[in-house]
């Protein structure tokens, strides 16, 4: 279907920003989002400028009848940013970054990258609370809560969110803080897209400083069930400083890798210590000196180098799959079922990472946001990626797998790393409670569930 030349025209005209469609030279890449396995052909994108844009485009899209996606980063995990026969609302455009050193406050536009906000916030020494990967959005990874390096010691990205500004179902400007619409704001901090298109952040920053003492501890994967015990005891009473994630792969042809390395099956412990650099020496050293890593890149290091550690492992255009659940802790049969899986994977890009929760992130109460999951011991984040077609089908099956035999200890999943895995596995993100004040937010903002290519919370 495509969307007819005289409405095209009446959108075209009012845009501060551009419209691409099929015949545009452009569509092709524009309609590409980080995972290469996703291959949708819209009818057309609309590229905003700003909030106006935004608000005619939902307009527009109203009178189409034709399904919306909001882009805002492109790193949708399933590929919802994009549909075939959609309307994409593309925000990547509006990359507005101001910090005001004095409050604290940084104001944010919803095409802004992690990096991009890291450089911006960085220059005065403070941080937002975000990601691992700096090519990231902002947008889409606050929408679901936002996890990362100092969410132990700072919490999550939401919990630093003062308000978001919000072009509604209707097209309509809103804003909303915990003092003006707080409902709404209260679902916005992990409900995703479901309530309407968040145009700006404003994020309290945090004292961060530019250091951190972090990087990766390596030993072979012959021995992660090994390394996987220590690790669950050593980092048992972990100061909220500490966040770790333990990465299977095979070695990464990266500069600190020895060459007879690169491509072997390993198991890395990847530390981020934001606190005093001489204390986080103390307490990272037992597992420096656990078993001999073949390789420690641990060290005092830029807070901006640490944020852009996994950019390499995880360039655009791949074919990725992922599967996720929380536990509450390794228990030896988790351990077990990891090692014996992690061996089991061909693709010399598959890497998937556990990640340490806890911390500042847990001493906030469930119901205080729509994020759901607070206290998850580990997120296993199982993913799978190849170059290409070639290799992807059975990678995925073996995420599958993986996946399927912690199923006893699932305890819950992280809205931002499901996959496409029906409504079901989204009403078990939010928990049933959770679900029915969401529903009830989804009916007052959007009745018709106009946003609905996301982790859709149906209005009924
Ligand atoms: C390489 C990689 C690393 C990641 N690392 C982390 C991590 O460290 N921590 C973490 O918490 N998550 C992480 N994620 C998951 C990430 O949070 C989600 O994929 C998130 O949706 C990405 O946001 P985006 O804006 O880039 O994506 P997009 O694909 O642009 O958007 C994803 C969805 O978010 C919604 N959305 C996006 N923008 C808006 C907006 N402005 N208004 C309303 N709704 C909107 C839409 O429903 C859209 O379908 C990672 C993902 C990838 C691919």
């Amino acid at each position: 279907m495509t969307v007819g030349s005289d409405a095209q025209l009446m959108i075209g005209a009012q845009l501060r920003g551009e419209l691409v469609d099929s015949e545009n030279p452009a569509f092709d890449a524009q309609r590409r989002i980080w995972n290469g396995s996703v291959d949708k052909h819209p009818a057309l994108i609309i590229r905003c400028a700003g909030v106006a844009d935004v608000m005619a485009a939902v307009k527009f899209a109203r009178v189409t009848g034709l399904p919306v996606a909001v882009r805002s980063g492109g790193h949708s995990f399933s590929g919802l940013s994009v549909a075939d026969n959609a309307v994409v609302i593309d925000l990547s455009l509006m990359k507005g970054v101001s910090i005001d050193p004095g409050t604290r406050i940084a104001r944010v536009q919803a095409g802004v990258l992690l990096g991009e906000l890291d450089r911006e916030t960085q220059a005065f020494g403070l941080a937002v609370p975000s990601g691992i990967v700096s090519h990231t959005g902002v947008a889409g990874l606050t929408l679901g809560g936002g996890i990362g390096w100092i969410m132990r010691k700072h919490g999550l990205s939401v919990d630093q969110l003062i308000s978001v500004d919000l072009v509604t179902a209707e097209g309509e400007f809103v804003r909303a803080s915990a003092g003006e619409n707080a409902e709404l704001f209260w679902g916005v901090r992990g409900g995703g897209g479901n309530f309407g298109i968040v145009t700006e952040f404003a994020f309290r920053c945090v004292a961060l400083g530019t250091q951190v003492l972090g990087g990766p501890l390596i030993w072979p994967m012959q021995q992660s069930a090994e390394v996987l015990r220590f690790y669950r005891d050593w980092i048992a009473e972990a100061p909220d400083d500490l966040m770790t994630l333990v990465i299977h792969r095979k070695a990464p042809d990266l500069p600190f890798i020895p060459e007879d390395l690169r491509g072997q099956p390993v198991v890395i412990v990847v530390c981020c210590w934001v606190g005093d650099i001489d204390e986080g020496e103390t307490v990272i050293r037992p597992l420096r000196e656990f078993g001999h890593p073949v390789v420690d890149h641990c060290q005092p290091t830029s807070y901006l180098a640490h944020q852009a550690l996994f950019d390499p492992s995880f360039p655009h255009g791949r074919w990725y799959y992922y599967k996720s659940c929380d536990v509450a802790e390794l228990t030896d049969e988790i351990i077990d079922i990891t090692a014996e899986h992690s061996v089991q994977f061909a693709s010399p890009l598959t890497s998937f990472p556990i990640w340490q929760r806890g911390g500042a992130v847990s001493r906030i109460g469930e119901d205080a946001t729509a994020f759901t999951g607070r206290h998850a011991g580990f997120t296993f984040n199982i993913g799978a990626c190849t170059a290409g077609r070639e290799g992807f089908d059975a990678e995925r099956a073996w995420v599958r797998d993986f996946w399927s035999a912690l199923e006893p200890w699932h305890q819950g999943v992280y809205v931002n790393f499901l996959a496409d895995e029906g409504a079901d596995r989204v009403v078990q993100a939010y928990g049933t409670a959770k679900w029915a004040r969401l529903q009830s937010l989804k009916r007052t903002w959007d009745p018709d569930n106009f946003f609905r290519l996301n982790q859709n919370i149906a209005p009924n």
